[in-house]
């Protein structure tokens, strides 16, 4: 599902050269559940934001569902990154105005049962009788449930989530990676980043990464 080729992102501070990743080889399977793991700064968020379609790599190919994404233009990558991928932060990032329900329908412009379709996907993540609360009427653990609803709106191919748990206690976080097996039991793709050693292991696969390479 997800093929990288000898894949560089190098930032440019200036004249300074900062490389984030200096040449990853990479398969993940359709229904795969990976985490990503290495220590700050090896260059996690970085490689999942190029499978995002979030940046550019500096080289090196990414192809995603068949398609060579650096093929893309600017308006078919917006595209692609909007029905093919559900991305879940650290900060959960809700809409503070909104309500739970009115978060999850959000990306679901276009669909005439969206009030359906997000109140059966806050059932889904276990929180749908929340769903009139604004955020700062929940939790972090439900905020990040919310979150997780939002990023599965347009059934993604791709469910990409950057250390969804940082900001959760340690009871939260092991739910949050309990939905997303229960999430991949069913058939989501995930790509997980974590810090942490036991919540990487639920997942089927552990890439880890340091200094901008695959070590493991
Ligand atoms: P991680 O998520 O593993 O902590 P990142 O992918 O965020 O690491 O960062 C990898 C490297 O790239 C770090 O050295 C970081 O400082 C640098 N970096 C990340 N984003 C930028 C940016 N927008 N501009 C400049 N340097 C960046
Ligand atoms: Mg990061």
């Amino acid at each position: 599902m997800i093929d990288i080729n000898n894949l560089t992102k190098i930032y440019y501070m200036g004249k300074v050269e900062v490389p984030a990743l200096r040449g990853i080889d990479l398969k993940i399977e359709q229904g795969e559940f990976v985490a990503l793991m290495g220590p700050s700064g090896s260059g996690k968020s970085t490689l999942l934001n190029m499978i995002g379609l979030l940046d550019t790599p500096t080289s090196g190919g990414i192809v995603v569902d068949g398609i060579d994404v650096s093929s893309l233009d600017h308006n078919q990558r917006a595209d692609f990154r909007l029905r093919k991928m559900g991305f879940v932060f650290q900060f959960f990032s809700l809409l503070m105005e909104l309500n739970a329900i009115e978060n999850v329908a959000l990306p679901m412009m276009m669909d005439e049962r969206k009030d359906d379709r997000a109140a059966s996907l806050l059932d889904l993540v276990g929180i749908g009788e929340r769903a009139d609360h604004y955020p700062n009427e929940l939790s972090g653990g439900q905020q990040q449930r919310v979150a997780i609803a939002r990023a599965l709106a347009n059934e993604p191919a791709i469910l990409l989530a950057d250390e969804p748990t940082a900001n959760l206690d340690t009871e939260s976080s092991n739910q949050i990676v309990e939905l997303f097996r229960e999430l991949n039991r069913k058939g989501q793709t995930i790509i997980m980043v974590t810090h942490e050693p036991e919540l990487g292991e639920k997942a089927d696969r552990i890439i880890r990464i340091k200094d901008g390479r695959v070590v493991t």
